[in-house]
């Protein structure tokens, strides 16, 4: 299971995302899935190898200036192209990739189907972006929106989220690897540094509870209660 972001790259996101997952095969996975931003969101995913989210990106192609990847290990419903991530709120605002298990799902899912938002999922993942859906719809912007979702979750994560209309990939982890990557005009999310090696050799070990927002222009990282850290960053010298 593995998670792979990018943002700054104009012609070749959806390349750097699936050679991202490529390079986090070895962790293991059953489905796999991609979301792009160009104002509006776009997903390809399937169940299987990722040989078959190749062809579903070569019969319908996307494209986009920033994007989420995933490759998931089922822990809550088959894997089915409609498990697998990204996933994203019935009116396509939110997608969210995430690697874990929300141990609160169920009860968040009632409360989110009380309130008529729509579920075709398995997975407890699928709570998120419908979570982040409703404090947009509250009124929230989408950093805030994100993180009152996130106070709301209980579990492990590491989630990557794009929301429709923003130039942002908002990010937080909790018992989950997550790592950030800093390139020249582009910056990367990975569950673990193959994932973007490639790219770029400048890596932040994102800790438990902190949260990132990455930007066009920069990436800024906050911890739990909001304030925001200027975190270490280490160069990788070693070669994947
Ligand atoms: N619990 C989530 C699911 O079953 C994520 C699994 C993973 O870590 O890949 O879809």
């Amino acid at each position: 299971c593995g998670i792979i972001a990018c943002i700054g790259h104009t012609d070749d996101t959806v390349d750097v995302l699936l050679s991202g997952l490529s390079s986090l095969e070895y962790r293991g996975y059953d489905s796999a899935g991609i979301a792009v931003s160009n104002g509006t969101l776009d997903v390809r995913k399937r169940e299987g190898e990722l040989d078959n989210l190749h062809d579903a990106v070569d019969t319908d192609p996307i494209s986009g200036t920033f994007g989420i990847g995933h490759t998931r290990w089922s822990t809550h419903g088959p894997p089915t192209d409609e498990n697998a991530h990204p996933h994203t709120d019935a009116d396509w605002r939110v997608a969210v990739v995430h690697n874990g298990i929300i141990e609160n799902y169920q009860e968040l899912r009632d409360e989110l189907e009380a309130a008529g938002y729509e579920f075709v999922s398995d997975t407890d993942t699928e709570v998120v972006p419908n979570l982040v859906a409703s404090f947009l719809d509250e009124g929230y912007d989408a950093a805030e929106s994100f993180s009152r979702a996130v106070s709301r979750l209980e579990g492990s994560y590491a989630l990557a989220v794009i929301v429709a209309g923003e130039d942002s990939i908002f990010a937080t982890r909790q018992d989950s690897p997550l790592v950030l990557g800093i390139g020249e005009d582009a910056y990367y999310l990975g569950s673990d540094v193959p994932a973007f090696l490639s790219y770029t050799r400048n890596v932040v070990y994102l800790e438990d509870g902190q949260s990132v927002t990455l930007r066009p222009n920069g990436w800024q990282v906050k911890n739990g209660d909001g304030a925001v850290v200027e975190p270490p960053v280490h160069t990788v010298e070693w070669d994947a």
